[in-house]
């Protein structure tokens, strides 16, 4: 016989399921269980006089989530979860559990977020844990489809590098033979060399690694970057639009397909109609007057960030706001400058709730202004003699976005922690599992 999800019984079949013993019951010659698996759960019921001995036997025998293979026959039962319940005519122990469980899997006793993540691979058990991570693959695959449609091209660059365009402050330093490597910050260089280098829309979605000391609800050293650059662009405008194109397609196709995983969740999602765009300035205003100020040249802190959540929430019915014209002195040398306004930056922030998704701009592409913007930040262009290359061969006018896969996730179902949105989280404490 074929095995069966448990979400797909039919009342007056045989089936065959696999999965886990969760929930028993023993009424004496009447005996419950239900078998969890990934789609769902189901009751068998073993009834003395109408199961074979040798089947009540090794149900007699069972333990929470020794993992078994039930074969029977699907009856309705008014009184079991979903309706159904099986009528075992075999069971086989395809591996047993030891006992006691290091957590409880199906969150009768709350376990703390650390022990849960020492034993990542059972509290993923609990549905409304790998509901998360269902939701996530669909967030991913929405990702690819978005870029695809878009007529991005996907790549692939190292992540074993000698160094970035950033600060370099949290580079994590790798021994690479004889020499000194870090591990990757950002694609920020490659995504744009490969912009110069003609594919014009790039995409890539990767690990990012940050040697960041921080023990936020939002920063992890090991996360999952979605980067995207794309050349002939107007200005930074067009790059936001396409930021917004992708949220906007990623809430509606977790919408679309992951009904199931929300509900478990108690999630609902609302896709985003117009993402509202204000410039730093604007933002710092609409803060003054609740009474938050973020000084001159300045990047609005997570409080203020917080607070302007809330705020363009209630003035624009929106949980997603963008932020643009952050100062020159907070951003990297190689974000363009408006003409005539050369204390902030053609750039900008996603805040989804509050928290900060994205950090996007559109680039100095021509090598005399980068090269002196390079040397206003203390920077000499020409000794990044690859990055300063990318400009020197006819490079088009070009703006990209680094997203936070990891963040999205966290954002888009209000979890408390990014670590919920992350399979095995690495941060200053957590190396294992
Ligand atoms: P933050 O100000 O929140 O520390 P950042 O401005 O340093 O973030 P960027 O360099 O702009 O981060 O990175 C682009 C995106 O990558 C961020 O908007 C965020 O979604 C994600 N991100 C950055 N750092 C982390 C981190 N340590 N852990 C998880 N996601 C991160
Ligand atoms: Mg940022």
């Amino acid at each position: 016989m074929k095995r069966t999800y448990t979400s797909r019984l039919t009342p007056g079949s045989k089936a065959l399921v696999m999965g886990w013993v969760s929930h028993s019951r023993d009424l004496g010659g009447l005996k419950f269980f239900l078998l969890r698996d990934r789609e769902g759960h189901v009751q068998v019921t073993a009834k003395k006089g109408s199961v074979p001995d040798s089947v009540l036997k090794t149900v007699e025998s069972l333990s929470r989530e020794d993992c078994i293979s039930v074969a029977g026959t699907v009856k309705e039962a008014k009184q079991a979860p979903g309706g159904i319940e099986i009528i075992p005519e075999s069971i086989e122990i395809l591996s047993k559990s030891n006992t006691p469980l290091p957590i409880d899997i199906e969150g009768k006793i709350e376990s703390g977020l650390d022990k849960r993540l020492d034993n990542r691979f059972l509290d993923l058990r609990n549905p409304k844990h790998s509901a998360i991570f269902r939701i996530r693959s669909h967030v991913f695959k929405a990702c690819v489809d978005f870029f695809h449609s878009e007529e991005f091209i996907n790549i692939n660059t190292p992540k074993i590098t000698v160094a970035g365009v950033e600060s370099g402050a949290e580079l994590f330093p790798i021994v690479y033979f004889n020499r000194e490597a870090f591990l990757s910050q950002s694609p920020q260089i490659y995504k744009q060399m490969m912009v110069a280098a003609g594919f014009e829309k790039v995409y890539e979605i990767a690990p990012v690694f940050r040697a960041e000391k921080s023990h936020t609800t939002r920063h992890l050293t090991e996360f999952t970057g979605i980067d995207f650059e794309m050349g002939f662009i107007r200005d930074m405008n067009d790059v936001m639009d396409v930021n917004e194109r992708l949220i906007r397609h990623i809430v509606k196709h977790v919408k679309e397909n992951c009904g199931r995983e929300l509900e478990t969740m108690g999630v609902s999602l609302r896709v985003p109609k117009k993402i509202p765009r204000l410039s730093l300035e604007e933002a710092r205003t609409l803060l003054f007057k609740k009474g938050k100020k973020i000084p001159e040249g300045e990047d609005p802190d997570p409080e203020a960030e917080k607070l302007l959540g809330s705020m363009v929430k209630e003035k624009y019915g929106e949980e997603l706001v963008f932020v643009y014209h952050y100062p020159w002195e907070k951003r990297p040398f190689y974000h363009m400058r408006p003409d005539g306004n050369p204390k902030v930056t053609e750039s900008f922030d996603l805040i989804w709730n509050g928290v900060e998704i994205a950090t996007g701009a559109q680039r100095e592409h021509r090598y005399d202004v980068l090269k002196r913007q390079a040397k206003e930040k203390g920077i000499d262009l020409d000794s990044m003699k690859d990055y300063a290359a990318i400009f020197r061969y006819g490079c088009p006018p070009h703006g990209g976005t680094g997203l936070g896969l990891d963040r999205i996730v966290e954002c888009m179902l209000g979890l408390k922690n990014i670590r919920e949105a992350i399979l095995l989280p690495r941060d200053p404490e957590r190396l294992t599992p």
